[in-house]
């Protein structure tokens, strides 16, 4: 055995790579997850056209491919799903004799389970060191309690596992016994490479191999004269030299400055270096991203040599930055390759089949029926279903509604279309008891709902895009997935589960599959994480989101074992390797690799802020990098924007609106000059010619238009489609009291209504409204439900108070929801009126409003608030009387009132006006509110109203689209939608608030008997 030693880098992997190349059989072993890396790696670096001779592999993958496709029947091999399930069996089976672990369905304990005891396996540590463990415990002690558990699971496992499949002992007496026989290692050279350690069942592994091979070969870095980086491959040395003997061959490479930067790093006291690094501060991870995507362009630019393939990216948090960095460059166009292995829960089938259970088993509820269809339509439908899903979501379409004809005939045919075949495979977990039943009902749906049609369909389309990635791994994922159901059945077939169980189980068992693809050779940049992937040679490494926490990472004492029961397990002499020291070791000598493989330059990256707003502090080794090489850290994109032209037009716009006077590249002076007049002037000429159509009007859209003249503009010019979620809370729930109040009191006022019967009364209103179409979907949830009862008792209540109020007044009810209709000079007003009480030739206007909005005089006097003053204006000029006044009633419910002042609450709030006699006899407290205007003042004020109102009708038909939000107690933009189409930005150049004068009562009559009479 001949082990090669000397510091990983781009010169030993060249030397090993031709020693393997040199003609003649060889086997290439390396970790698992370093195989198909490593392959390319050496075609690339060796540029041949394939790999003939030598072949890569891993051990697990000899002693499997010895034990499940040689020896074992292919029923009695079992894999990660298996192990899983085996592992709830005994549990299930042991219940009454476990302490701690007894009922446990915590996410992600059996995962932890089999990693613990997988690794205690591996490292040849058996149960019985729980033994020695618990002997250090007190029997009442929860520490013990949890080790006597875990001593018996393992227990139980190893008897499972060596009676009914074939384990990890087995495999490697097999290995040892016949693994020569077969050919699954070269007989004349064997190189193991990429390892840093070898746990037990690797060593004996090893030694067998050793035995049958003319020569094996270690690649292991190591170097003797720096033992804080190499503990960990110091020991595995060692090791390998006393139990083979074997001969050490040390291959020198020329340092560079960033290998001894990269030493610095992780060094107790540094020596200043010059190196190549930079470092790049943040405000948040896009645009860290983004200065790495256009770092990159710039360096493609200046630099005609340096290709994608001569780039890596290494990201520490692989799962939080992958998704910016591969929009970020996909918007750049760079081709980014992520060398890890991609979790199969994530991947849109898998998705849909997930959902397509839980529409089974909680009855078609639509989140999970549009999960569904997303995943499983293909592209060509996405048009229809977004349609399809606004209409549902509109119409409230829930649960069994899914099942029922919809009344749009479009609709309804997509419905068929798109839920046909869900509803026909409803009987695939009928009548199933067992997992091994459930399992094949699940295959046969996901025959009939043709997925593998779809999946070849996909796969074409990949295809023809060239998404070469994509296409490899929805292949992979529907073989994991057709995998996961046999292992399923084969270890658990026999149990008897309900269907919500076994989807339970089905979700555990394919959580932490994943699949992983052979990294392409050239015109790709490698993302890579620090711990999983294989470190390469390359020119240019950015090293992004160094964060405290995340480098060094933090190894918090959560597992099943903790910190010190591990070291214990250490000290009692097993060759155990789980410990935090080990892992820390492991991890230096990781980034230590992976930052002395680089050629030209290292860029440090680190962002402010996370996704979810948090503050990051940098990690020690961005101060560290900062000190020992006296690299400046370098902020803001001015540098780089210009490298693409999307991010040099959003530079220049943030530029000009903060007013910062600096040249901006890439822009001319026009493009420059319209970017600065569409932010200093953000009024547009409308798109839509106003003139000479008559305005409909009704006093909400002049209210609209005066809150906010923009906001008028889309409302009803551009009309955006609002995506209506049908849900009670949202629901105008005014409407159905509009509707009780109105009914009720014109029964009341027809004397079909009696005082005593107002409950009676407003249940049978309310069941016959839930019988009409559009309220019928309020009875189908319980919240939909609570909301009605507590509508009828609001009702109930309201009405009672209405019928105090009507009692004692002499003026009548006579109009309800009254249609008032006015036309002006290019100006037609529509609108209703809730309720018309009239005595003699006086009348009274009231609103019910089931906000919270009260009469303000401030409001009408602005022309902010205009319905009741018009709509009395108009109903004068129909019937020739006058207004003795203007009211809202607010509807309130009782119960959540009660502690206030209820008589005061309940008043009308408005202004009374002229003779009010007979308005309320003096008995009891007032309904009505204090304030008592002059006929002629109201004159006044109507009259204001009225001109206002004209005055925003020229306006409108004037085309005055400005985007001026009103200002008074509160922004107009507040009660809004429209804010994401009008980019109001107060702190922008050009726009502004109006800002709404307050003005007390007194002022106000001052002002209108000032103004002058028309
Ligand atoms: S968000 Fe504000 S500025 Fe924009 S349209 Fe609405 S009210 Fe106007």
């Amino acid at each position: 055995m001949r082990i090669y030693i000397g510091p990983d880098s781009a010169t030993k992997r060249q030397f090993i790579f031709e020693q393997m190349n040199r003609g003649g059989e060889v086997t290439v072993i390396t970790p698992e997850q370093s195989t198909l890396a490593y392959e390319s790696q050496m075609i690339r670096m060796l540029d041949l056209p394939g790999m003939i001779d030598v072949q890569v592999t891993s051990l697990s993958h000899i002693r499997n491919t010895l034990s499940r496709d040689i020896f074992t029947p292919e029923q009695e091999a079992i894999g990660e799903i298996g192990k899983k399930m085996l592992y709830r069996d005994i549990l299930d089976e042991l219940g009454p004799r476990l302490r701690i672990f007894r009922n446990i369905d915590q996410p992600g304990f059996y995962e932890e389970l089999e990693a613990t005891i997988d690794r205690l396996m591996r490292d040849g540590v058996g149960s019985e060191v729980f033994s020695e463990l618990l002997e250090e415990q007190s029997p009442d002690s929860l520490v013990y309690q949890k080790l006597a558990d875990l001593q018996l699971i393992y227990q139980r496992f190893d008897e499972r596992m060596t009676g009914e499949y074939f384990d990890l002992e087995q495999s490697l007496a097999l290995f040892e016994r016949e693994g020569h026989r077969f050919r699954l290692f070269s007989p004349e050279e064997v190189w193991l490479v990429d390892f840093k350690h070898f746990d037990d069942a690797s060593l004996r592994m090893l030694r067998k191999i050793s035995a049958h091979t003319k020569r094996v070969c270690i690649a292991l870095a190591y170097e003797a004269d720096k033992p804080w980086i190499y503990q960990v491959t110091s020991d595995t040395l060692g090791l390998l030299v006393d139990t083979f003997s074997a001969e050490v061959i040390e291959i020198k490479t020329d340092d560079t400055s960033i290998r001894r930067l990269a030493e610095g790093l992780v060094a107790l006291d540094p020596s200043p270096i010059e190196a190549p690094l930079r470092v790049f501060a943040a405000e948040d991870v896009y645009e860290e991203v983004e200065f790495i995507g256009l770092d990159i362009l710039q360096k493609l630019r200046l630099d005609e040599t340096l290709r994608l393939e001569d780039i890596r990216l290494i990201a520490a948090d692989l799962e939080s930055y992958e998704f910016t960095i591969k929009s970020v460059f996909s918007q750049l166009g760079l081709p980014v390759f992520s060398d890890d292995r991609k979790s199969i829960v994530r991947n849109r089938i898998i998705k849909s089949i997930l959902a397509l259970m839980n529409i089974y088993l909680a009855g078609y509820r639509r989140e999970d029926v549009i999960s569904f269809l997303k995943g499983y339509l293909s592209e060509s439908d996405w048009d229809d279903l977004d349609r399809w899903e606004n209409y549902v979501i509109e119409r409230g379409i829930n649960f069994k509604r899914f099942r029922e004809p919809m009344a749009d005939e479009a609709m309804e045919a997509l419905r068929q279309r798109f839920l046909g075949p869900v509803l026909s495979g409803e009987s695939f977990y009928k009548q199933r008891r067992t997992i091994g039943a459930f399992c094949d009902g699940l295959r046969e749906l996901l025959i009939l709902l043709q997925y593998p049609e779809r999946i070849e369909q996909t796969v074409k389309i990949y295809e023809e895009r060239g998404e070469t990635e994509e296409m490899l791994i929805i292949t992979q994922v529907w073989n994991s997935l057709i995998d996961a159901l046999s292992q399923l059945k084969k270890v658990a077939g026999h149990k008897e589960v309900s269907f919500r169980q076994y989807k339970r189980l089905f979700d555990s068992a394919i959580k932490d599959l994943n699949v992983g693809i052979i990294p392409p050779v050239e015109g790709r940049i490698t993302l890579a994480t620090l711990h999983r992937s294989t470190h390469a040679p390359c020119r240019v490494l950015y090293f992004c989101g160094m964060a405290e926490g995340v480098v060094p990472r933090d190894y918090l004492d959560t597992g099943l074992l903790k910190h010190k029961e591990k070291y214990r397990i250490k000290e009692f002499g097993y060759r155990y390797f789980d410990t935090p020291e080990f892992n820390e070791n492991l991890d230096v000598l990781d980034q230590f690799i992976a930052l002395s493989m680089v050629e030209d330059e290292l860029i440090f990256t680190y962002a402010g802020g996370n996704y979810t707003s948090e503050t990051m502090t940098p990690s020690l080794y961005i101060n560290r990098g900062l000190g020992i090489s006296g690299a400046e850290v370098e902020r803001g994109l001015q540098r780089h924007y210009q490298e693409h032209p999307d991010t040099a037009f959003r530079y220049a716009v943030e530029a000009i609106r903060e007013g910062r006077r600096e040249l901006i590249h890439q822009l001319s002076d026009h493009e420059l000059h319209l970017i600065e007049q569409a932010l200093i002037n953000p009024v547009i000429t409308p798109p839509v010619d106003r003139r000479g159509k008559k305005v409909s009007a009704s006093a909400s859209r002049l209210e609209r238009f005066r809150r906010c003249p923009y906001s008028y503009f889309v409302r009803y010019d551009l009309k955006p489609v609002i995506r209506r979620e049908f849900r009670v809370e949202a629901f105008d729930i005014g409407d159905l009291y509009h509707l009780l109040i109105q009914q009720a009191l014109e029964a009341y006022h027809e004397k079909r209504l009696m005082r005593q019967s107002i409950p009676a009364f407003i249940d049978r209103l309310m069941d016959t409204v839930l019988s009409m179409e559009q309220y019928e979907r309020f009875s189908h949830t319980a919240a939909s439900r609570y909301f009605i009862e507590r509508a009828k008792r609001v009702a109930t209540f309201v009405i009672g108070v209405l019928i105090d109020q009507i009692e004692r007044s002499e003026f009548v009810p006579t109009y309800f929801e009254k249609t008032i209709q006015v036309g002006l000079d290019k100006f037609d007003l529509r609108g209703k009126i809730d309720r018309i009480d009239v005595k003699d030739n006086r009348f009274t206007v009231i609103d019910y409003k089931t906000g919270s909005k009260t009469f303000d005089l401030n409001s009408i006097y602005q022309g902010i608030d205009l319905q009741l003053t018009l709509y009395a204006d108009a109903f004068k000029a129909e019937q020739a009387m006058e207004p003795a006044g203007l009211f809202y009633f607010n509807i309130k419910d009782p119960i959540l009132d009660e502690a206030k002042d209820r008589d005061k609450e309940l008043r009308l709030s408005g202004i009374k006006a002229g003779d009010i006699s007979g308005l309320e006899t003096t008995e009891g407290p007032s309904f009505y509110p204090s304030e008592h205007i002059s006929d002629e003042m109201m004159e006044k004020l109507t009259k204001r109203v009225r001109r206002l109102s004209q005055s925003y009708v020229d306006r409108i038909e004037a085309g005055d689209i400005a985007i001026r939000p009103i200002r008074m107690n509160y922004l107009a933009c507040d009660y809004c939608d429209f804010g994401a189409i009008c980019r109001f930005d107060r702190l922008r150049q050009g726009f502004s608030e109006e800002m709404i004068e307050k003005l007390k009562k007194d002022d106000i009559y001052e002002r209108l008997m000032e103004e002058e009479t028309e």
